[in-house]
């Protein structure tokens, strides 16, 4: 996919696009789920907008978009492609200022397409499982996010008391990785054993093999895996070879480093939230998700495991 491909410059041409990724095989209602090709017509005539069906099973009338996060926007569906493609194939993430610039649409409509994209793009926790397995390798660290706690000094005030200014603490991240599949994020307020071992427990099956470096979070739970192997950050060890493997916790620095802008974003919106980073594929990994009415706080981030 090229950026001056036509399903991102024409409406039609992004409908037709759409149309052939969802129903390879003739439309399908969206409402009951008839699919049959002699009690679906197509409504032509200028009365109608282009690419509007009628089922006659339901009699309801639909477009490619219902049920899609592209369902009841004003917003071109060139447009749409677009933004998609942008935010899925940029790998640090690209915040709503620059799908507002990028496209020419205002800051308002990038922020709500951005917000529905994401919700697409976001895995969905409970159906898919747990990471790793039998024979798997998760690899498990956490980050801190964002600005330190402190004071500011204004240079203004020389000699006067400092002006205490409630600064945002930094974030804490516990990421989780699979080697060669997802990566999962969660926000916590503080990384303790406990909140640790909870996270580890709930999202990575234990028969994995557990990779993280020397923290004292991970001594008691690694327990509880297949095996857990560490690295000596200390010690200046950041990776290690044993038996032809490679033991290293480095992909989730990569990964959480690299868009640690979509996390600053998604870690101030709410106290605890999990985030999952998956890998969308094609414009078509937006398709089967979920009906919005509205943009929901949802925070994703798309990144390389
Ligand atoms: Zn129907």
């Amino acid at each position: 996919m090229k950026l001056d491909s036509p399903i991102f410059q024409d409406a039609d041409a992004a409908r037709i696009h759409l149309e052939a990724q969802r129903w390879p095989h003739g439309p399908n209602c969206p409402h009951c789920g008839n699919a049959n090709p002699d009690r679906i017509t197509k409504m032509e005539g200028k009365a109608h907008r282009p690419g509007l069906y009628n089922c006659m099973e339901c009699r309801e009338q639909f477009t490619v978009t219902v049920g899609t996060v592209f369902e009841r926007s004003k917003i071109a569906l060139n447009k749409w492609l677009l933004a998609t493609f942008l935010m899925a194939s940029s790998k640090k993430g690209m915040s709503a200022h620059q799908l507002h610039r990028m496209l020419g649409v205002t800051y308002k409509t990038a922020w709500f397409m951005a917000h529905r994209i994401r919700e697409a793009m976001a895995e969905d926790v409970k159906s898919s499982g747990p990471l790793g397995g039998e024979g798997k390798i998760v690899e498990a660290d956490e980050t801190y996010i964002g600005r330190v706690d402190r004071d500011y000094l204004s240079p203004q005030r020389k000699g006067q008391p400092r002006l205490k200014r409630k600064m945002k603490p930094k974030r804490t991240v516990i990421g989780l990785v699979e080697r060669g599949g997802k990566a999962r994020m969660v926000h916590v307020q503080h990384a303790t054993k406990a909140v640790v071992r909870d996270i580890l427990v709930r999202n990575a099956d234990r028969n994995s093999t557990l990779y993280t470096d020397q923290s004292k979070l991970y001594t008691v739970t690694g327990e509880e895996y297949a095996s857990h192997k560490t690295t000596n950050h200390s010690a200046g060890e950041y990776v290690r070879y044993e038996d032809g493997a490679s033991i290293h916790s480095n992909r989730l620095r990569t990964c959480s480093r690299s868009s640690s802008a979509a996390w600053s974003a998604c870690t101030s919106i709410a106290a605890k939230l999990t985030c999952t980073a998956t890998l969308p594929s094609s414009i078509s990994a937006t398709i089967a998700a979920p009906r919005l009415r509205s943009p929901t706080p949802n925070a994703t981030t798309s990144c390389l495991p």
